[in-house]
């Protein structure tokens, strides 16, 4: 394998190995970035290792910032816009002594020793240095090799390095979906041994490497191999309970199956953690509600999508999401049956579970549709339908025209006129409003104040014919907006 390597490194990162270095230390590039960019990727941070200690690296850079407890200083970047290089993460060689609890070292100690820092690191592929003034790889542990085979591998004996941390068996599963990389026969064994380790392990950091899995572009082969691997129990113990449960003939697969396919389709369209957390979990509660239809002589799920809302909620406050996702995933599974339903929806229907869902997620809502339709293994969906919906949903949308988008309301009609309620007020503001309809920089309050005056003053017979105009105007505005919104997706 190729020692000297000529890989391009952005400005912002060859800086601080360069400062680092003339100010006679060492500085090397590790970790995920110099794996990306032997795999010819973009890397996702940059990390740099150091022989100097947190506080010389402090004195080195002045817009500094002290990461964590292990030393890393956060050495940031005010002139780039790319996010991953606003942050350059410099941490000083570290042994990591002991591990008694399989979560963290229990001290961390510095080195002036390159080798000692790598040795500590997770997977061969992980475990590379990359020295920018020399153009210089270290490969103390054959990382090149298993890159270039496709193998994930730990740095040392298997069943120790997952023992000492059992994240470590996240991120194994993280970077065979992630990178397409298969697991050692050694680490698979070992993670077969040590999976109840995870137990251990704080949901937080469980949750991260999860989501990593989940934003993946394979997550159902992700979640196949956590299934494979014996991992679910300790991740999301409801899912396994979805494995072999049958549906009805609508559906060529079991729960589980289908579940899984539902969150691939959410990741082949690129789509965010929301809506892949739906997909995956939306008939999270099918098994617990399956009764047999005698009358439908199948399998029936009535109420699954309300307990299954509550099994979510459950689930997502285990891993500890954030509290505004778990929100937004547990209402669109409550609410994700609306647009399978096969008879006709009616636009107020549609205004409704505009409602329910809330304005910002009626268009996702759509899209999990569209995951649980093709997760189902049914055709494509009729786009004359689809775009019916898209059309409906725009409809109930739209503010329709009123005189309330007028800036003047009756009540201050009133007043500037020195009028009295009754009807000439009503056929003012229509005749306020066709003007409006025809020019809309009149919609000032100025402009609508003074022109009030002059309306209120015509006798009532000749305001009426202008009021009951601008009313026929408002309609005709109306219809033109909807036929024009029906037009757009091409529908009736
Ligand atoms: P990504 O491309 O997603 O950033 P990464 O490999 O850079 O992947 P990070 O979590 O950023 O992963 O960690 C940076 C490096 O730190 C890893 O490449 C690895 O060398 C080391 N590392 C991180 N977590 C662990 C761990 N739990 N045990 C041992 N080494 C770890
Ligand atoms: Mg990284």
């Amino acid at each position: 394998m190729l020692l000297f390597m000529n890989f391009t490194i952005p400005l912002e990162v060859s800086r601080v190995t360069e400062t680092l270095e003339t100010a006679g230390f060492e500085a090397f590039l590790v970790g995920g970035c110099v794996r990306d960019l032997i795999r010819g990727a973009k890397p996702k941070d940059w990390d740099v290792t150091t022989n100097a200690t947190p506080e010389e690296i402090l004195s080195l850079f002045p817009h500094t910032f002290y990461e964590n407890s292990f030393g890393t200083v956060g050495v940031v970047s005010d002139e780039t816009e790319d996010p991953t290089l606003k942050t350059i993460e410099v941490t000083p060689y570290r042994i990591e002594s002991e591990y008694s609890d399989s979560r963290r070292p229990d001290t961390v100690t510095f080195s002036q020793n390159l080798t000692d820092d790598l040795k500590r690191r997770d997977f061969t592929i992980n475990a590379l240095a990359y020295s920018v003034s020399q153009g210089h790889l270290v490969d103390e542990f054959k990382g090149q090799e298993d890159i270039a085979s496709g193998i994930l591998r730990t740095v040392g004996e298997p069943s120790d390095r997952l023992t000492e941390d059992a994240l470590r068996i996240m991120r194994a599963v993280r970077f065979h979906v992630e990178l397409g990389f298969t697991l050692s026969r050694e680490t698979e064994e070992a993670i077969l041994k040590h999976g109840h380790l995870l137990e251990k392990i704080s949901k937080e950091r469980i949750r991260d490497e999860f989501s990593k899995i989940l934003m993946s572009q394979q997550p159902m082969n992700g979640l196949l191999i956590l299934k494979k691997l014996s991992l679910l129990q300790y991740i999301v113990p409801e899912l396994e309970k979805t494995i072999g449960v049958e549906q009805n003939r609508a559906h060529s697969y079991d729960v589980w199956e289908h579940l899984l396919r539902s969150l691939q389709t959410a990741a082949d369209k690129n789509w965010p953690l929301d809506i892949r957390l739906t997909a995956l979990f939306h008939d999270i509660s099918k098994p617990e509600t399956r009764r047999w239809g005698k009358e439908q002589n199948t399998w029936t799920f009535y109420g699954h999508e309300v307990v299954g809302s509550r099994v979510t909620r459950k689930i997502l406050n285990d891993l500890k999401y954030p509290n505004k996702l778990i929100d937004k995933v547990v209402t669109m599974v409550r609410w994700h049956m609306f647009f399978s339903d096969t008879e006709q929806i009616s636009l107020s229907a549609v205004r409704r579970m505009i409602v329910n869902v809330g304005r910002d997620n009626i268009w996702d809502l759509m899209n999990v549709r569209i995951c649980d339709r093709i997760g189902t293994g049914r055709p494509k969906e009729d786009p004359y339908r689809l775009r019916k919906y898209h059309a409906m949903i725009d409809e109930a949308l739209r503010d329709p025209i009123t005189v309330g988008m007028l800036k003047i309301d009756g009540k201050r009609l009133i007043e500037v006129t020195r009028g009295t309620p009754g009807p000439k007020i009503g056929y003012a503001l229509h005749a306020l409003l066709e003007e409006v309809l025809e020019d809309p920089t009149k919609n000032t309050t100025e402009y609508l104040e003074n022109r009030s005056i002059e309306l209120y003053n015509m006798n009532e017979s000749e305001l009426k014919k202008l009021g009951e105009q601008g009313k026929q105007i408002k309609e005709e505005v109306d219809l033109k907006e909807i036929s024009q919104i029906r037009k757009d997706h091409r529908v009736k």
